[in-house]
């Protein structure tokens, strides 16, 4: 039997079909048709997890369900009674499913009584979601998938799809070989996206609504306005063009104030100005900054301007990370909305309050995240249930945000697996993970698929829903909260959707409420509004003629100042903080799949060579990082696609996984003033070089932190049969291992354990290995930052193996001295590393990743890794021309 259900990992939510428990590509899904990416095709290998949380802890120790579900709902009403219903704060996840998300949504909006339930889509799209409600009126993605496909211009801004969206941005570049799309890519970093656009501008960070009130004269003046449309559908052109003419008076001044050539701002207005089919697409680099809310805007101007909207090819489109941020949406589980795209209006309010039979219904917006954490930390909130997230390293300021919890007198956290957050929890509740659980979600482009369990939830895991609902039953609402199954959560989540709608809200799924539950078992996926079930693969375009959800029903256009002053660098760089290709989130999955850490092993700081030469920092050493909030080492990367001024650091690695820790505690906590999303990508550091005096590797089978203390610096990456860390140190090896206790400390090997060494102090040479009944237990290297050094691939197939006398020399020799190590693993599927293609390219003379994929099958699975084949493919032309 195959059960379909849907990828956990980001918001173009692939289908996934299961049969026998093994998670494969659903060929029928819409959003994929069969295709996954390096991160959906591994999901077979998360099933698994060694660390599940199997029993609710209360105070450190287990405890049944009764018991914690009391506790909770008694301190729940005690707090509640004492210090008001603002004192009580729930912060949920885009990993949510619908069902999960409605119920905590109608606990705390309709009976405890507070806004206070934020989600981390906070941190993600919350500038999209008021860039549309300050458009259109309402919260509404106007495209489909499809446009992708049919337009003739695709506009990516701030959006590295290529890794953040690859099945999404495959789709795209199918399209692109049959139509030949145009492709412009918008974005500070020369990223594997940008790197096959036709055209790439590496904008300064923060200019992005200088650039589209640039476009915005081009249109004017160029005649690529549709007056007609305007007349008829929006409000506001003139004041958006005075204010756009005044900061962005020609293209030369929005180049120079970009860090851009003025030829290419001009071919990129061009291009956009003649081409009806365009589509704008954009995520977190438009998101996640001061102005978000402003970007989004300037974006959506340019698409009302024109009428590029709601047809065929065309139209802003905004890509949401979290597979489920668009149902948050939908159910209201953002701090500032109410409930099914109603907010705190009054007759909203009083509408929602009435389909619940709340007894006191929310009246006034909640704390946004940012808002929320400082809430804790100054007592104002006294009761926090963190679900499905890890804000102690995924919030800027995560030191402030751990200090704000280990003051909050009452810290829940429901989570699958441990994490840097649950440690911090005075209860932790084992959920139910994304095998095990159902119920719906909906991608970007508004489509509600069915999420569905496959496997028993271990131990006593439970769902999200069933928790918060259980809470609400022991807090006396019997009868709101009675919920069987996900299948009458869903019900009324649709229901409510259409409740004394008429038409005034786009989202409406009415037309779903009436599911019974082999239907709701079986709906296909379906987009809103007005879904029927099994209509499938074209869903609706909307606006294409207007009919915003506004009360007059046109589109408002936004006047949006800004400055156009030159830029330029200082001493200090601009942190920016993104996704890589394999990983998802703080790694609470990805990071325990051995193949998904060969693509980049550990955390890096990425800098441009001028950058790095001025601070005499080499390719490969370590630097310091600083922010006013915290300051962290890592290895560095030179690279030169960066731009000047820039720093890069992976958003991935925590405390468990390396010493640098998340990188959001150096991120500082200013937010959009609309949206409330935080600037991930702007925070001032200085960097400086540090000076390396050993490296080393760790492999052992013990996982945890090794307790290598403050001057060195390690980074975590699961192998086969263990663990191996990668060491760095900026005092001398003797300070670390002073004693056979501590070496065996390191090995996590007992007294019992044989310990073999080699040394060789001349050339800083030292090699250890624990072994029992001849088993490799563990194994550790040191030498001289730049001298040859075991390769961890090499070293890890030993460990677990017993080694006969000649295996334990060549261990103790380093194996095979001098062998080259391995390079960074391009395909993750194939396990295909950077210098086979690389040799395959130049001596088979390769010229496509096609022939790539013939000769050692690179590419030809997921294909997340064909924009790094590209890559190499031009970069290994570039040498031969140099070499001719
Ligand atoms: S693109 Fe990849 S991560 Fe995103 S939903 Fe599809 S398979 Fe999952």
């Amino acid at each position: 039997m195959t059960v379909h259900t849907t990828c956990p990992y980001c918001g173009v939510g692939c289908g996934v079909a299961v049969t026998d428990g093994i998670p494969r590509g659903d060929p029928t899904h819409p959003a994929n048709f069969g295709r996954l990416c390096s991160k959906g095709a591994a999901l077979k290998d998360t099933l698994e997890l060694p660390d599940r949380l199997m029993k609710p802890m209360m105070h450190g120790r287990e405890a049944s369900w009764d018991q914690v579900l009391d506790f909770i709902a008694n301190e729940f009403a005690r707090i509640r009674d004492t210090h008001g219903p603002d004192s009580i704060a729930f912060y949920v996840s885009g990993q949510f499913l619908t069902e999960d998300y409605y119920v905590a949504n109608k606990l705390m909006k309709g009976f405890i009584g507070s806004g206070n339930i934020d989600t981390n889509s906070r941190l993600c799209m919350s500038s999209s979601v008021a860039g549309h409600v300050r458009a259109f009126g309402e919260d509404v993605v106007p495209g489909c998938y499809e446009d992708l496909e049919e337009a003739d211009l695709v506009v990516q801004v701030g959006s590295n799809m290529a890794w953040c969206h690859p099945v999404l941005y495959q789709r795209l570049m199918a399209s692109r070989e049959k139509r030949g799309t145009k492709i412009i890519t918008i974005d500070p970093r020369r990223t594997a996206t940008a790197a096959t656009a036709d055209l790439h501008l590496p904008l300064a960070a923060g200019r992005d609504v200088l650039l589209f009130n640039g476009l915005l004269v081009h249109l004017a003046d160029t005649g690529a306005i549709d007056r007609g449309w305007i007349d008829a559908h929006v409000l506001g052109f003139e004041d958006a063009l005075d204010a756009a003419r005044r900061s962005a008076p020609s293209v030369e001044r929005v180049a120079a104030a970009a860090d851009l050539a003025a030829s290419d701002v001009l071919r990129f207005y061009d291009l956009f100005a003649r081409t009806e089919r365009v589509v704008t697409l954009y995520s977190q680099g438009v998101n996640q900054s001061v102005s978000g809310t402003d970007k989004v805007n300037a974006i959506l101007n340019c698409h009302l301007a024109t009428g590029r909207i709601g047809r065929s090819g065309m139209g802003p489109f905004s890509l949401t990370g979290q597979p489920n941020a668009m149902g948050g949406r939908e159910v209201g589980g953002l701090a500032n909305q109410l409930a099914a795209h109603m907010a705190f209006a009054l007759a909203d309010a009083d509408r929602v309050r009435r389909f619940w039979n709340a007894p006191r219904i929310a009246t006034k917006p909640g704390h946004k995240a940012v808002d929320l954490f400082e809430a804790a930390a100054d007592g104002r909130v006294k009761a926090i249930w963190i679900a499905a997230t890890n804000p102690a390293d995924s919030m800027p300021r995560a030191g402030r945000v751990r200090e704000a919890l280990g003051k909050c007198p009452l810290v829940i956290v429901s989570d699958a697996c441990p994490t840097d957050t649950t440690a911090l929890a005075h209860i932790v509740l084992p959920a139910a993970g994304w095998a095990e659980k159902d119920g719906t979600v909906t991608n970007s482009e508004r489509r509600i698929s069915r999420q569905c369990a496959f496997r028993a939830a271990p131990g006593d895991a439970r769902p999200d829903w069933w928790m918060f609902a259980q809470v609400a039953r022991r807090m006396g609402w019997e009868n709101e909260f009675s919920y069987g199954g996900p299948a009458g959560i869903f019900r009324e989540h649709a229901a409510l959707s259409a409740f004394e709608n008429n038409g005034q809200r786009v989202f409406d799924i009415g037309a779903l409420a009436d599911l019974d539950d082999a239907a709701y078992d079986a709906l296909a996926p379906v987009q809103w509004p007005s879904p029927k079930p099994g209509r499938g693969l074209t869903g609706p375009r909307l606006f294409a003629r207007g009919g915003f959800p506004t009360p007059d029903g046109r589109a408002r256009m936004l006047p949006l100042a800004v400055t156009a002053e030159s830029w330029q660098t200082n001493d200090l760089l601009t942190l920016n903080t993104g996704r890589l290709r394999d990983q998802w989130h703080t790694m609470t999955r990805t990071g325990r799949v051995p193949h998904l850490m060969t693509h980049t092993a550990g955390p890096r700081l990425a800098l441009h060579p001028r950058d790095a030469a001025r601070r005499g920092i080499e390719d490969g050493s370590l630097a310091r990082i600083k922010s006013p909030h915290g300051s962290a080492v890592l290895r560095v990367t030179i690279d030169a696609t960066m731009r000047v001024g820039d720093a890069f650091v992976p958003m991935h690695w925590t405390d468990q996984f390396s010493s640098s820790g998340p990188i959001d505690r150096l991120v500082h906590a200013v937010t959009d003033p609309l949206s409330g999303q935080p600037d991930l990508k702007g925070t001032k550091v200085q960097v400086t070089a540090v000076a390396e005096a050993w490296r080393g590797l760790l492999l052992r089978r013990a996982a945890g932190d090794p307790a290598l203390g403050p001057t060195v610096h390690w980074s975590k990456a699961p192998v086969a049969a263990g663990f191996a860390y990668e060491m760095s140190g900026w005092t001398p090896l003797a300070e670390l291992i002073d004693s056979e206790h501590a070496l065996r400390s390191l090995l996590q090997v007992s007294e019992a354990t044989e310990l073999v060494s080699y040394s060789d102090p001349k050339r800083s040479v030292f090699r250890y290995a624990g072994l029992a009944d001849c088993r490799l237990e563990a194994c550790m290297f040191f030498a001289a930052p730049r001298a040859t050094f075991p390769d961890a691939g090499q070293a890890a197939d030993w460990l677990g193996q017993a080694l006969d006398p000649i295996a334990r020399l060549s261990l103790l020799a380093g194996i095979e001295a001098g062998a080259a190590p391995s390079s960074n693993i391009v395909c993750a599927c194939f396990s295909v590393g950077e210098a086979a293609i690389c040799s395959a390219i130049r001596t088979k003379k390769l010229t496509s990743p096609a022939e790539i994929g013939a000769v050692l099958r690179a590419g030809t699975n997921c294909g997340s890794c064909i924009p790094e084949l590209k890559k190499l493919l031009m970069a290994n032309a570039a040498e031969f021309s140099e070499v001719a």
